[in-house]
């Protein structure tokens, strides 16, 4: 399933990604009945409550094979995508943690060596934007940069996991953009604040569900900014693969529902090219995962 958090005429909600448009989640639970409601509240409105809710995807899977046991002509209308604005899937994960140097390719255009063990930082969750909404230059830095991610979605506690048992704990998958303030990044001599200004984390446009996705190994991704290709490559590329991330990460510390992982970004950044390119106002950036999509912003002053 294709998951979204969407919103139309100012008003959120979640849904999922049809054929025909979106259906909306919670009026689904509740045109289909009672059995779907959470010990008598009302039906998860957020992502956030819905990955909360230890069933939640199972249920969302039930309501929509009903839906499509629903004779065409007797079922809940969907919303067509052009009716709605998608925003980031969450819009405020719990925590986003994001690995550094986690491509060979990206690794080696850094000049530096291969990481032992997972490089690891944070984004604060306040960074956060959805599709099409704009990655704004801040007056602090002059070197804004793009980096394509695969976005791994927690949707179950897990604490100490083996990586063979670690895919169990995943909700799912996204795109993400670490957009990182590099002149900050190289300033700071830590990379909190440079990957943590305000919109410094695009993410969407959905989340593909696991069983629907498959394994998140192989997938073709890219980079384009104002329609030229930077980055281009695959998540077979990855140094650490998601479960051996996520087994790693648990070891340390629990891993939440709505957590979200940045799994590393390939070579072709801005800051290693020659010369050297950063995001400037009117830009266009693009980015595509295989069996996600596209994650399309706009950059302003
Ligand atoms: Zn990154």
């Amino acid at each position: 399933m294709r998951l979204v958090t969407y919103s139309r005429m100012g008003v959120p909600s979640i849904g999922v990604e049809l054929e025909s448009g979106i259906l909306d989640i919670p009026d689904a639970a509740s045109h289909f009945g009672r059995k779907y409601h959470v010990r008598g509240h009302s039906f998860p409105a957020t992502m956030m409550d819905l990955l909360q809710w230890e069933s939640g995807i199972d249920v969302v899977r039930q309501i929509v094979q009903r839906y499509k046991k629903t004779p065409e002509g007797e079922r809940l209308m969907t919303r067509p995508l052009d009716a709605v604005t998608l925003e980031a899937p969450l819009s405020r994960p719990g925590k986003i943690v994001a690995l550094g140097k986690n491509y060979l390719d990206h690794v080696e255009e850094t000049g530096s060596e291969s990481p032992n063990f997972p490089v690891i930082f944070a984004k604060f969750p306040s960074s956060v934007i959805g599709p099409d909404e704009y990655i704004s230059i801040p007056a602090v830095s002059s070197m804004i940069d793009w980096e394509v991610e695969l976005g791994v979605v927690i949707g179950k506690s897990c604490r100490n996991v083996s990586e063979k048992k670690s895919l169990d704990f995943v909700a799912g998958y996204t795109v993400i953009n670490d957009v990182t303030a590099r002149d900050l990044q190289m300033n700071d001599g830590q990379w909190v604040r440079s990957k943590s200004l305000d919109g410094f984390c695009p993410m969407g446009p959905c989340i593909v569900t696991q069983d629907e996705l498959g394994a998140a190994s192989k997938l073709k991704m890219h980079t384009k900014v104002n329609g030229v290709i930077k980055q281009e490559s695959s998540t077979s590329n990855l140094i650490f693969s998601v479960p051996k991330i996520i087994s790693y990460l648990s070891k340390s510390f629990t891993l939440e529902p709505g957590d979200v992982i940045a799994t590393g970004t390939p070579s072709g950044v801005g800051f290693f090219r020659e010369p050297p390119e950063f995001l400037k106002n009117g830009d266009k950036v693009e980015l595509y995962i295989e069996k996600i999509g596209y994650l399309r912003n706009k950059v302003n002053k």
